[in-house]
């Protein structure tokens, strides 16, 4: 199985304070890592490591076998913020522009867009539902929508490994079922891997196969079954809400 992540003893600071303690783990194609931990435990800054947006004080990190450092396919990279306000209700780009720049970093310069970016932007449009809004300004839409024209966005280029923060709790239960329901084909269909930053540790077990608890530092990373039988996870939600968690598999 192809490793797609591999973090070695990675450590990161702000301004001295330690915002991820020496984390280790590894991801396969095809593996949907939920990654759960309470408010600051340090989610988004290991998420941005990965990323290349922040650089490790300590440790590294590898995306299909390649430092990070020197990584360039960012093209098989996906990435959905939580942050759906992105955009200034006067922005003056249409849906279908802000789901082409998604296509930009595998361009060289010039970035022009050929008749293939069109039919990528027009299949994401379709994947995601949203093709009849493919003229309307980003402005003017919904939360929900919204979150369809970023997902649009991080899968136009059909990345190998997709993150995402949690949709926000903008977007209606419908809208989150079928979120969730795209984002499990995408992983079983073309093993995409997925890592997700969720609050919602309760259901995860029903699309991850993978729960990462973090707590600045790793304190669980394995399957459900493991989950299961985990002392420390026991420690963490009490043998109750564990069972409900891991049986939800
Ligand atoms: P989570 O995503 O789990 O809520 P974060 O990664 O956002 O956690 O934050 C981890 C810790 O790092 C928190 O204590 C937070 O206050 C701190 N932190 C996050 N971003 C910054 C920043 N830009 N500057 C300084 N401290 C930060």
């Amino acid at each position: 199985m192809e490793r797609v992540i591999s973090v070695n003893h990675v450590s990161f600071r702000y301004d001295g304070n330690e915002a991820v303690s020496d984390v280790s783990f590894s991801a396969s194609a095809g593996d949907y890592i939920a990654l759960v931990g309470h408010n600051g435990s340090g989610k988004t800054t290991l998420v941005k490591l990965i990323l290349g947006i922040l650089t490790p004080s300590s440790g590294n990190i590898s995306l299909f076998g390649k430092n990070v450092r020197a990584f360039s396919s960012w093209d098989t990279v996906g990435y959905l913020p939580q942050n759906i306000g992105l955009f200034n209700p006067l922005f003056p780009a249409t849906v279908r522009e802000v789901v082409a720049l998604g296509l930009i970093s595998q361009k060289s310069t010039p970035k022009r867009f050929n008749r293939h970016d069109t039919k990528a932007v027009d299949e994401a449009l379709e994947q995601m539902g949203i093709a009849d809004l493919a003229d309307k300004r980003v402005g003017e839409l919904s939360g929900g929508q919204m979150q369809r024209v970023l997902l649009a966005r991080a899968i136009v280029n059909k990345p190998k490994l997709l993150i995402l923060d949690e949709p926000a709790s903008a977007v209606d239960a419908n809208a989150r079922g079928e979120f969730f329901s795209y984002i499990g084909t995408l992983n079983k269909d073309q093993k995409t891997t997925i890592i997700l930053i969720t609050h919602d540790v309760a259901h995860s077990g029903g699309y991850a196969n993978k729960l990462l608890f973090l707590d600045k530092t790793l304190v669980f990373y394995g399957n459900f079954g493991q989950f299961c039988t985990s002392q420390t996870m026991q420690h963490q939600f009490g043998a109750e809400i564990q069972h409900i968690i891991c049986h939800q598999h």
